[in-house]
């Protein structure tokens, strides 16, 4: 049995999470839930698995939490309580949104757990102060991330997932979104339902607005260059509209494998929780008694700018992902709430970048200021009658 702890438990992956659970019983047993404010959703949740303790991150909802969970379920509070939690299962699920899940990341590994990790941004802004702790002994990453799922599967066809020695270069495949094949003065006017409509994944507003900018995509190149440890240039991005083809990695002598599979989070969630072994529920198989066709084009990277600011950061290393990162969260922020437009999320994100300070990322407190002046860089713009810009 694998005891697996699921934090941001009532997310999106969370909730896919306790599904990938409720196919396999006998396999997986949930002992530790962890949601920052829906208290309600993380209290069914509590009743239906019965974990060992349950955290919940705002501290005014403690009362209401250890009133409705089953008695002898322990209640933990605040981040702290979320970073606990982190050190008590064979898998710790970070589902955590944004820049948040990073205590989480850090504990999981230091404590030396497996880290099934869902939340992009603790990797991309914290990369170098994560990659030393996947040496302490028993601490494993595995992403969850459709992507790098994919490569991580891909990987494995060069033997070694740790040290691809014929590795020529990866491809990471992108939907598009919702703007695909549309040009800049044709997105101004665009509004956040639109931005919303995801045309292949489910996913949350965060995560939605990301992939209509394909700062998700660039996001992901940081992530597939801090988990692999591939150089940029080895890096590419492939648009295909169908979301099947997952990513893909080319080798030495030419060979391209690639993972197939219906867009389905539960599939790169049982990976993770069942990895080296596969779970026996068939998430995401395609039905190849039906006529498909499959389509691949290069990303427009004029239009959807946020790709290459995001290899940009990613070049210059150090904090500067981590500023970007808190710059577009504070944007995809003031876009949903209205105070800026579609088309300003670009260039608010380029003009925080071009004001990066250059700090190195050596302490957590060096990550989280950089995620602060990034977020900053935005706010004080948008507040200032950005959207005449
Ligand atoms: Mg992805």
């Amino acid at each position: 049995m694998t005891t697996v702890a699921v934090l941001g438990a009532t997310g999106s992956i969370g909730s896919q999470t306790a599904d990938v659970v409720r196919a396999e019983p006998d396999r997986f047993d949930i002992t530790a839930l962890a949601a920052w404010s829906s208290v309600d959703q993380l209290i069914e949740q509590a009743k239906e698995f019965r974990p060992d303790a349950v955290a919940i991150g705002e501290s005014g909802l403690a009362n209401r939490l250890k009133a409705g969970v089953p008695a002898g379920i322990e209640v933990l509070v605040g981040e702290a309580g979320f970073e606990e939690l982190a050190t008590r299962a064979d898998v710790i699920v970070n589902g955590v949104v944004g820049f948040a899940g990073l205590g989480v990341t850090l504990a999981a590994l230091s404590s030396g757990r497996r880290l099934a990790l869902a939340n992009k941004e603790s990797l991309i802004a914290a990369g170098p102060l994560v990659r030393p702790l996947r040496l302490v002994p028993g601490a494993e990453l595995i992403p969850v991330d459709s992507e790098h799922c994919a490569l991580h599967q891909c990987l494995r066809a060069d033997n070694d997932v740790d040290a691809p020695r014929h590795l020529e270069k990866l491809l990471l495949t992108a939907s598009g979104g919702p703007f695909r094949g549309r040009n800049s003065a044709d997105l101004k006017e665009v509004t956040v339902e639109q931005a919303l409509e995801h045309p292949t994944w489910s996913m949350g507003p965060k995560i939605t607005v990301d992939s209509s900018t394909l700062m998700n995509k660039g996001l992901e190149v940081i992530e597939a260059h801090e988990l692999f440890d591939v150089p940029y240039a080895k890096i590419e991005v492939v648009v295909h509209p169908e979301s099947i083809v997952h990513s893909m990695a080319t080798f030495t002598d030419g060979a391209t494998i690639a993972q197939l599979s219906e867009p389905d989070m539960r599939l790169p969630i049982g990976y993770a929780l069942a990895y080296p072994d596969r779970i026996r529920t068939p998430f995401g198989a395609i039905d190849w008694s039906e006529t498909k066709s499959l389509h691949f084009e290069p990303p427009d990277r004029e239009t959807f700018r946020c790709l290459d600011l995001a290899y940009e950061a990613g070049r210059i290393g150090g904090t500067a992902p981590a500023w970007m990162n808190g710059a577009n969260e504070a944007a995809v922020e003031a876009f949903l709430s209205g105070t800026i437009s579609w088309s300003e999320i670009a260039p608010s994100i380029e003009r925080a970048l071009e004001l990066h300070d250059g700090a190195t990322a050596d302490s957590v407190d060096a990550i989280v200021r950089a995620d602060r002046r990034g977020r900053e860089c935005v706010q004080s713009k948008s507040t200032h009658g950005g959207s005449g810009v």
